[in-house]
């Protein structure tokens, strides 16, 4: 059971904001709850008061905007699965998004909470981190924008300020011909990841460029590849430059052991997986100018 709380149903972004300023940073916005609320009523978290942001006007929708999609922070997973903005700009989060959870927590979560929430095995911070989102955020004292790589602080950490709710977050678009790559290992279809990794890369004279790599479920947040990345930038692909991204790629993660999976199992897994995203990025990019 919760310990006792308040609820107020925010009719606006503005009245949420001075709810949560009222509330002293003891406040929390309840988005989808999928999170939120077993963690209230394991009393892991003892907020003093709900803020409800499920009635607010304006935040439910995805938008496409010079190259970036901005996803609102009423955008349900089950939306951001089906929209076909994401499917057309943004494949390899439209494919992300079907190994996400199950039907009923897919129908209230939200992509936004699912950032916020941080959880290093969830899919939707990768994601972010990958497509270089911004944070859009909000409070009593006004609005700011936190790029992907300055928000998450640590696993269920952010940079969010207790006061402040984030009203939307922008991604990348991948431009024409990009090529991308998503794998991921669960023990079962919908559970948290045991690891998983994403790719983004683009095509020209036969090298890979703009390259980007990201990983979840193998350190205490998802994380950007960026020895990987570097390594790969302007090579040709082959096996041998596969072979010491993989390699780069497990010297830089740092797994955990726990009940479901050993640090060293993890460490291998996420380099199998590594492996087959960059391939299959690979053999989706098509060569474009220079
Ligand atoms: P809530 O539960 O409402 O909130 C979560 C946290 O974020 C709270 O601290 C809340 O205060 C904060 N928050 C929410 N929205 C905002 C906002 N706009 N501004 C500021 N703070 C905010 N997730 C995955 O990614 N992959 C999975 O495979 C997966 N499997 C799951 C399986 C089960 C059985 C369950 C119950 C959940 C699973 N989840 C999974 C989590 C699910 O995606 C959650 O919906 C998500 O983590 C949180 O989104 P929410 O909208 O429900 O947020």
């Amino acid at each position: 059971k919760p310990a006792r709380f308040d609820y107020v149903r925010a009719e606006t972004v503005a009245h949420a904001g001075e709810i949560l300023a009222a509330a002293g940073g003891d406040g929390k916005v309840l988005a989808g709850g999928q999170s939120l609320m077993p963690m209230i009523n394991f009393r892991l978290v003892k907020p003093t008061v709900l803020v409800d942001i499920n009635h607010i006007a304006g935040l439910d929708t995805i938008a496409l905007d010079g190259g970036r999609l901005r996803l609102g922070a009423l955008v349900r997973h089950r939306m951001t699965a089906e929209d076909g903005l994401v499917k057309a700009h943004v494949p390899v989060l439209h494919h992300a998004m079907k190994h996400v959870a199950h039907l009923t927590v897919r129908n209230r979560g939200t992509f936004c909470g699912s950032v916020c929430h941080a959880d290093p095995a969830a899919e939707m911070p990768m994601m972010t981190l990958l497509l270089d989102g911004l944070m859009h955020t909000a409070s009593s004292r006004g609005t700011r924008a936190v790029a992907a790589r300055d928000f998450f602080v640590g696993s269920l950490v952010t940079a969010l300020e207790p006061h402040e709710m984030v009203t939307a977050i922008e991604i990348d678009a991948l431009p024409p011909g990009a090529g991308w790559g998503f794998e991921e290992f669960a023990r079962r279809h919908g559970d948290y990841a045991l690891a998983s990794v994403a790719v983004v890369l683009e095509r020209q004279g036969g090298h890979a460029r703009n390259v980007r790599v990201a990983t979840m479920g193998v350190g205490e947040m998802p994380a950007r590849m960026d020895t990987v990345e570097a390594a790969l930038e302007g090579s040709a692909m082959d096996d041998r430059a596969l072979d010491g991204a993989v390699d780069l790629l497990r010297a830089a993660v740092a797994p955990n052991s726990d009940l479901n999976a050993s640090a060293d199992y993890r460490r291998h897994l996420v380099g199998a997986l590594a492996r087959r995203a960059l391939a299959d990025a690979w053999s989706r990019a098509t060569e474009t100018a220079q």
